[in-house]
């Protein structure tokens, strides 16, 4: 893994946290975009070299309405910057971690990713995720 590539924080309404983090890091969000396949509106901050993602829910089966009727708002994830998703992924069953998406798949901000769930690492739900070049 290279680095963090951003941190997800479950948010129940979108704009009025955009509002909010525009005023935590005085500047706005530079992108929204919708991932209808995880049924998540996500909103993006870049701080110096780290991101920050903001995540609603679009409908009660998201696993981020799920989320918050469970633990509340707050971190969601982490996501880190892998080269190769698919060796990264057979790299971390190998080493017991249990992961969630066999195949990755598309996700916010131009990225293949796969999540590892929280169960088998401490708590935390982690994300994998590589550019989708070209
Ligand atoms: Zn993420």
């Amino acid at each position: 893994m290279n680095k963090i590539e951003h941190i997800g924080i479950a948010v129940k309404n979108l704009k009025d946290s955009n509002d909010l983090f525009s005023k935590l890091f005085g500047k706005p969000h530079y992108k929204i975009e919708e991932v209808k396949s995880e049924g998540v509106n996500t909103s993006f901050f870049k701080i110096g070299d780290n991101k920050i993602e903001l995540l609603e829910a679009t409908n009660e089966d998201s696993p981020i309405a799920k989320f918050i009727s469970k633990k509340g708002e707050g971190i969601h994830h982490i996501a880190f910057d892998v080269n190769d998703i698919e060796a990264e992924i057979k790299r971390l069953k190998k080493e017991g971690f249990k992961v969630l998406n066999e195949n990755p798949k598309k996700g916010a901000d131009n990225k293949l990713v796969a999540f590892l769930h929280p169960k088998s690492s401490n708590g935390v739900l982690i994300e994998l995720c590589q550019e989708i070049k070209g």
